[in-house]
């Protein structure tokens, strides 16, 4: 390999950079804790038990039409709602494979900018992967989102509503062979979310906290993936918060992790691993290591042993993710012999080890894909049709 990224990747948690280009979405209710709600609805001169009605609405009933909010007077709530459930999500695409047990919609925000989710069905659960930015500036050469570049930040209600309109969808019956009540969510979508670290928090505590404050979802469910940003790890772990924590490290050594993840020139394997250990100490909970596996570049058997050397004794597991290739991409996923081979070498050195299930690759699943190729004006049907919808793959 001998691609070097010319620039270190920017971080900027604060989105003081995205904040002077664009006008920010619309406030809307998820955007405030109950109390702050409250407040808003005293100030358009409504009484205040209104935010109660509205937060339940929103976040029990899974309803977002004020027609349908018949406890409150048509005048009020009509203010109501336009002041605090404005738009923030219109579907432009609508994909659906398994049978419709995996579903995946593109949005695009008040801006124009378009993020993606997906929407997992399964016998005992039902998962949300959800974007926290549109794009990504951490410039992972093998990930869609990553090549597109960071257009800005996620609001907390962005991030929220994603959420919840699958899970009304869940709970209209609309995921086959599920339970029929939304009860994970991945941050695994677009973005790195602790680069937008303040509106993530504040999203998760969100999904977390009980209705009518939030969706009651159990912290032990989200999972919050990240490409190894210490210092955020490490408030994340300050947090009292007990989501799982999911690593992206897709290289066990420094030479070959600095042009995998570019993010790595500045916090090194051993710095990010020692960040995740602690979270693990903090929290109990067991740290999911992600690596996608590459032909060729990431796949030998000897840095199957060092992964287990540097895993095996901690609280972790490792989740192999066959790679997706990006369009143009010279990368393609491992072969199959020597996929089990580093699965069979890492559980050998005492490390669970599971191979991601592949949901929603012939839709453009992973990391950014069908919102790439929205925005490059390729046909999504096109593209459905070409590659089939073959069904999901098995863990192993
Ligand atoms: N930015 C965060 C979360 C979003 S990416 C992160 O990087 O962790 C979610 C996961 O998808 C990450 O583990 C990422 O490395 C992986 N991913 C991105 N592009 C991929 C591709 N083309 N094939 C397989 N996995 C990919
Ligand atoms: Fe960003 Fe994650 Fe993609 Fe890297 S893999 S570019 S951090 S979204």
């Amino acid at each position: 390999m001998t691609m070097l990224p010319t620039l270190p990747p920017t971080v900027d948690p604060a989105g003081a950079a995205e904040r002077s280009r664009t006008p920010r979405p619309p406030r809307h209710l998820a955007d405030l804790d109950l109390a702050a709600r409250r407040e808003a609805v005293a100030a358009l001169g409504e009484r205040d038990f209104r935010a109660g009605q509205l937060s339940h609405h929103y976040f029990a009933r899974l309803v977002r039409d004020p027609a349908r909010m018949t406890d409150i007077p048509g005048a009020a709530r009509e203010r109501l709602a336009s002041a605090l459930l404005p738009a923030l999500l219109t579907p432009v695409r609508e994909m659906a494979c398994d049978g419709g047990a995996t579903r995946k919609t593109v949005w695009r925000l008040h801006d124009g900018a378009l993020v993606e989710s997906v929407l997992m069905g399964y016998p005992d659960r039902v998962t949300a992967c959800v974007s926290s930015q549109a794009g990504c500036g951490m410039g992972c050469p093998f990930c869609a989102t990553g090549q597109a570049g960071l257009t800005r930040n996620l609001s907390t209600a962005e991030i929220v509503d994603q959420v919840v309109s699958f899970a009304g969808a869940a709970a209209r019956g609309e995921v086959p062979g599920s339970p029929g009540r939304l009860s994970h969510v991945v941050f695994m979508g677009m973005g790195e979310p602790l680069a937008n670290y303040n509106r993530v928090i504040e999203a998760v505590r969100r999904l977390a906290a009980p209705a009518p404050e939030g969706l009651g979802l159990s912290q032990r469910h989200i999972t919050v993936s990240t490409v190894g940003i210490v210092p955020a790890m490490r408030r994340l772990a300050d947090e009292d918060l007990a989501v799982t924590l999911a690593l992206s490290l897709h290289a066990p050594d420094d030479d070959l992790r600095d042009e995998l993840v570019p993010v790595n020139q500045r916090w090194k394997v051993a710095e990010v691993l020692q960040a995740a250990w602690d979270y693990a100490a903090r929290t109990g909970r067991r740290v999911s290591v992600e690596y996608a596996l590459i032909k060729d570049v990431n796949d030998q058997g000897w840095r199957a042993d060092l992964l287990g050397r540097l895993l095996a004794p901690r609280l972790a597991h490792v989740n192999l993710i066959p790679l997706n290739p990006t369009p143009g991409s010279r990368w393609d996923a491992s072969a199959k012999p020597v996929e089990q081979e580093f699965v069979r070498r890492l559980r050998a050195a005492g490390v669970p080890t599971t191979v991601r299930d592949t949901r929603g690759r012939e839709i453009d699943g992973a990391c950014g894909q069908l919102a790439a190729s929205e925005q490059g004006r390729r046909s999504a049907d096109d593209h459905l049709v070409r590659s089939g919808c073959r069904g999901r793959k098995a863990e192993q």
